[in-house]
């Protein structure tokens, strides 16, 4: 272990998906320490960075997230590269947003020569009286991919930490 970076191994997670599906929202509740038991520290730069614990090591999550890019569909490979892990999300009330799915499964698929773990996340839970997608839906679209569904709301915290642990363990896991 190394004392001094503080962590033994660094993770690369990016989000993707549709514009305004709460990407940027989703990474920063989880960023959020006053609801994180297993954060060590958080460091502020070009993407969101934190120590989590993962049995006996300290792993760096860099959690990256689009600058609006998404908007035009042009995220470059430099994004993608070395990702461990990503978490596709839509909005479970806009069915456009579900729509896109295929697109960013397909990205991962034209930009990552080595798979990563993907999951895709139907956010904003706390809408269900508007929704739009069923949660039987969206699992059997991801499934079709081989992915696993999850949801969550950023809005209420609701999941993130256990989507961000799953994502974890899921990709140490296959390490
Ligand atoms: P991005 O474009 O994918 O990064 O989306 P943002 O994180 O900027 O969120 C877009 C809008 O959706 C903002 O107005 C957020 O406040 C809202 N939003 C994000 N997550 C949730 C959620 O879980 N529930 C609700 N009700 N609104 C959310
Ligand atoms: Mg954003």
């Amino acid at each position: 272990r190394n004392v001094d970076k503080g962590y033994d191994k660094t993770l690369k997670l990016i989000v993707i998906g549709h514009t305004s599906v709460g990407k940027t929202s989703v990474i920063s509740s989880f960023s959020d320490n006053s609801f994180k038991i297993d954060v060590l520290h958080t460091v502020g730069v070009d993407y969101q960075s934190k120590v989590v614990k993962w049995k006996n090591e300290s792993i760096k999550l860099q959690i990256w997230d689009t600058a609006g890019q998404e908007r035009f569909r042009t995220l470059t490979q430099g994004f993608y590269r070395g990702a461990a892990g990503i978490l596709v999300i839509f909005d479970i009330t806009e069915t456009r947003s579900f729509d896109q799915i295929p697109f960013w499964v397909e990205s991962i698929h034209e930009n990552c020569p080595q798979p990563p773990v993907v999951f895709i996340i139907g956010n904003k839970i706390d809408l269900t009286h508007i929704r739009a997608v069923a949660f039987d839906t969206a699992e059997k679209t991801a499934q079709q991919y081989g992915l696993k569904y999850m949801e969550c709301s950023a809005k209420m915290k609701t999941n993130i930490n256990e989507i961000f642990r799953l994502l974890v363990e899921t990709i140490m896991d296959k390490k």
